[in-house]
């Protein structure tokens, strides 16, 4: 089934009035993850998608050792009333195998990490005990088992310590670390081609001629991909000329996985690259409620003549999956953070995809707000007495990205929600964890 006929099978879905949960989940429902894999060295993991589950091959701890510097004794050699006095025989260190056998009546000292002697069930912190000599004296109330870590309780052998799917952050690099891991198997890093369009952009590094502006959107783009771990593509910027167009399409589909673009799908401009998408592959524009951002178009362009690569962008026609993202350089941002960087997640085999939460705050001022429409309006989020307040950046427009810079957060303001008034509390979205 086409997925023109996908989209116009779900109910009530009017391309024309899109609500943003819609659009994520037609997205969502879309996308398969890529099935490469590869093996990498552990610390090139990081960022990554692990492939496999990850079976522990041995326990860890490997074996039971004591969780403080203190006495490690015999539970039962211990007075069932009163302080017990224990003769002590040696002292167990972290990493020495401890020879000593206890009889009846002894401990030994023992530091944190170190197996305690056999038979030894219970470790007494150093602070609470009175050394007298050779003796210590050990206060009534210990429990059996105490202080000591027992072999396996942090990853059991023979058990999934890491499934796949899995998104590799510092904490599981060193999980893995810890079952000695030196490699691992990772999805391949999603190949991303990138390119800005429009007549009056002019890049970097040349003097700006009348009428135009530098292209910023690649560079926000670049920034936001990096940081997901994608290969990058950058396309350049491109004329508002179908011919050039094409031909940049078809080789971004034949290269990538995904093709994003910025500019070119307002309503204007839209007229202009419907017929050609038509031509490259099938494409869906939509005008989403929501602000900014409204126009955005999703869909899969064939790769038409290149090289297929391995399919990889799921569909197992070597072409690639495509968002066409408005020009509006606050737009660009906000629907990459909204539409675009779960999606590639997805692709990427992340399971389930990291979400940034919505979590609460105080505005500090009134905002105007229609229902009918989702917001994300660029917040300054800072930390008052009495909890966390939020202000609105000085300037909202869709073309003014000082409000991103300036901004820590999304102010978001759901599809129903009505005017805000100074003191309600609104949903904020940090800028950071969305990369
Ligand atoms: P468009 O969606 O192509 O109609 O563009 C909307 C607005 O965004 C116009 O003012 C464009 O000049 C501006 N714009 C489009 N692409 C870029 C870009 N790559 N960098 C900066 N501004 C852009
Ligand atoms: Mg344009």
């Amino acid at each position: 089934m086409s997925l023109s006929s996908r989209f116009s099978c779900l109910d009530g879905h009017d391309p024309d009035a899109l609500s943003v949960e819609q659009a994520r989940r037609f997205i969502r429902s879309q996308l398969r993850p890529l099935s490469m894999c590869e093996r990498v060295a552990l610390r090139s993991a990081l960022g990554r998608v692990l492939a496999r589950d990850l079976i522990a091959p041995c326990n860890v701890p490997a074996a039971a050792n004591s969780a403080m510097d203190g006495y490690a004794l015999r539970h039962a050699d211990l007075e069932a009333t009163g302080a017990t006095s224990l003769r002590v025989v040696g002292t167990a260190m972290a990493g020495r195998a401890c020879a000593d056998e206890l009889a009846a009546g002894e401990c030994v000292r023992i530091m944190t990490g170190a197996v305690p002697p056999a038979g030894c069930d219970t470790v007494v912190m150093q602070e609470v005990v009175r050394v007298e000599g050779e003796r210590v004296v050990i206060p009534e109330g210990q429990l059996r088992g105490q202080n000591i870590r027992l072999a396996g309780e942090d990853l059991a052998v023979g058990r999934p310590a890491l499934r796949a799917g899995r998104l590799i952050g510092p904490a599981e690099l060193g999980l893995m670390a810890s079952l000695g891991f030196a490699e691992l198997s990772v999805f391949r890093r999603l190949r991303v081609a990138f390119l800005s369009t429009g007549d009056e952009l002019c890049s970097i590094g040349t003097p700006l001629a009348d009428g135009e502006v530098y292209d910023s959107n690649r560079y926000t783009l670049f920034g936001m991909l990096s940081r997901i771990g994608c290969e990058l593509l950058d396309l350049g910027v491109v004329r508002d000329d179908p011919v050039l167009l094409a031909e940049t399409f078809r080789q971004a589909a034949a290269a990538a996985d995904v093709v994003i673009s910025s500019g070119g799908v307002s309503v204007g401009e839209a007229d202009f690259v419907k017929p050609l998408m038509a031509e490259l592959g099938e494409v869906l524009f939509w005008k989403i409620a929501m602000k900014p951002g409204r126009p955005l178009a999703f869909g899969r362009i064939a790769a038409g003549g290149g090289h297929g690569g391995d399919g990889g962008g799921d569909g197992g026609d070597g072409g690639a999956w495509l968002f066409g993202l408005p020009g509006n350089p606050v737009a660009v941002m906000v629907t990459f953070y909204q539409f675009v960087r779960e999606a590639l997640h997805l692709l990427m085999g992340a399971d389930p995809p990291p979400v940034v939460p919505l979590l609460p705050a105080v505005c500090a001022c009134k905002l105007r707000k229609v229902p009918g429409r989702s917001e994300f309006q660029r917040g300054i989020l800072s930390q008052t007495d009495g909890g966390w307040r939020v202000r609105p950046a000085a300037a909202q427009g869709s073309g003014i990205l000082r409000s991103m810079a300036e901004a820590n957060c999304f102010i978001v303001l759901g599809h129903e929600r009505g005017p805000v008034a100074a003191g309600d509390v609104v949903e904020v979205q940090l800028f950071d964890g969305l990369v």
